[in-house]
């Protein structure tokens, strides 16, 4: 299915708002059979794991489970079989997303298992567990798309916002091992990438000096062969520089999309929640990128019933919402974050008004959304095939530039050939709901 929408997800907080900040790694449980050097090796998978940002868990509230077979004797044969087919009935019942068969029966017999066992998301004989053994292979993002985080921790000091506190100080990587990254993810077939970060807007200004970020993009435009797509994640809207702007509009593969968490208008909220930029800056940011960019996606995060937000406050927020129409909005609802600024400020609004708030916006905003969306019926636009609709015989799920991956709505693509996730295909739009697309492919 094409992703759920903000307003559908129930009520978010501000903790959400965080928690979709850290890309958190998968929850993946390990299931041992066979000698203790499977368990030794068994120790090292999750070691590994562990470092590349991957939780380990329970087979009941995991998403990948990892089974680490024998083969020595008929015995543990049958029991790696019948773990494995365990396995495969928890996937079919929509309990786990994932399944890795690793150690000497997917040594022995991988090639064979393969072609048995469909549901099995990859085979890794001991040997590859030695040489090569790729944490990556139990993320859940899809082959054809690939997130590339340039700099880790957060440059500013929002006042609602825990993050810098946990995660320390900023620290950008170099553009060389960045590009280095994107060429190899180039190699590996891969349609569409995403810069990810905190702030990515601050990229270089620890390690650069300066601003970099419009610099870092033009190389990593330069490198990408394959790739068709480079989406751009949080951008914090102080550091957005003409440099910057120009960049995405002058690049044909940065998609012409900006995701940019604006979270109020007002001057009095903005200054207390130390946003660094004004209403009036704010108006004039949206006004050039428009533009500048032309055909641009905003998207943008408000939070409501931040601490002293008043009826005035947010009806100023509603204003602005109707006067700059964003294509995308997601929003939160304030949550106190202990060991924040904003906790103990004055003013703390009460849980109702928060969500009463919160609900008007969505409902303007759905209203919004849904008459932009209609621009696009009549309009051929690229898409990237996700998945086949589950229950439909023709029916793919798929997105278009102005979509990124796990936020935004979609397109459903109906097609007479059969397509592969990661396929690009032109697709004729027919029709548009509040934040999906309907279309066919040409
Ligand atoms: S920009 Fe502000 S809200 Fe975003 S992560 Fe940094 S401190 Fe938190």
């Amino acid at each position: 299915m094409i992703r759920a929408l903000d307003d559908t997800m129930g009520v978010k907080t501000t903790k959400d708002f965080h928690k979709e900040r850290v890309r958190q790694g998968s929850k993946v449980s390990i299931i041992n059979l066979g000698c203790a050097r499977n368990l030794v090796d068994a120790q090292t998978i999750l070691g590994r794991l562990q470092r590349h940002g991957h939780r380990i868990a329970g087979l009941d509230t995991s998403d990948v489970a990892i089974v680490n077979t024998c083969a020595f004797i008929d015995e543990a044969k049958k029991e790696s079989i019948d773990t494995i087919l365990d396995l495969i009935e928890l996937k079919k019942k929509g309990k786990l997303k994932k399944i890795i068969v690793a150690g000497c029966l997917a040594q022995r017999y991988g090639k064979e298992l393969a072609r048995e066992f469909e549901e099995v998301d990859a085979f890794m004989g001991v040997q590859k567990l030695d040489r090569e053994w790729i944490p990556e292979s139990v993320s859940l993002t899809p082959r054809h798309l690939a997130y590339v985080k340039i700099c880790e921790s957060c440059y500013n000091r929002c006042s609602f916002c825990i993050i810098p506190a946990i995660k320390g100080k900023f620290v950008s990587r170099t553009m060389e091992s960045i590009v280095r990254e994107v060429e190899q993810i180039d190699s590996q077939g891969v349609k569409e990438i995403n810069i990810i970060g905190q702030d990515i807007t601050a990229y270089g200004m620890d390690i650069y000096r300066g601003k970099a970020l419009a610099g870092l993009l033009r190389k990593v435009a330069a490198a990408a062969k394959n790739i068709q797509w480079i989406r751009l994640l949080y951008t914090f809207p102080a550091h957005v520089t003409d440099d910057l702007i120009e960049t995405i509009a002058g690049e044909d593969k940065i998609c012409k999309y900006i995701d940019i968490p604006l979270q109020h208008i007002s001057d009095k909220l903005l200054l207390s929640m130390n946003r660094s930029i004004t209403a009036q800056e704010t108006r004039d940011l949206i006004r050039k990128i428009r533009v500048r960019i032309p055909g641009v996606y905003v998207r943008t995060t408000f939070i409501v019933g931040l601490p002293g937000e008043t009826q005035d406050d947010f009806e100023e927020l509603m204003q602005f919402i109707r006067e700059a129409r964003f294509e995308r909005v997601g929003a939160f609802v304030y949550s106190r974050e202990e060991g924040t600024p904003a906790y103990d400020m004055p003013g703390q609004v009460p849980e109702e008004i928060k969500k009463r708030r919160l609900d008007a916006l969505m409902a303007l905003q759905r209203e919004i959304s849904k008459s932009l969306q209609k621009r696009f019926i009549g309009r051929t636009l690229p898409v990237l095939i996700e998945e086949k609709e589950s229950g439909t015989a023709d029916v793919y799920g798929g997105r278009t530039p102005f979509d990124a991956p796990e936020v935004d709505g979609g397109v459903y693509v109906h097609s007479q050939r059969p397509l592969k996730p990661g396929e690009m295909v032109p697709a004729t739009i027919q029709d548009a709901y509040e934040y999906d697309l309907v279309g066919k492919a040409l």
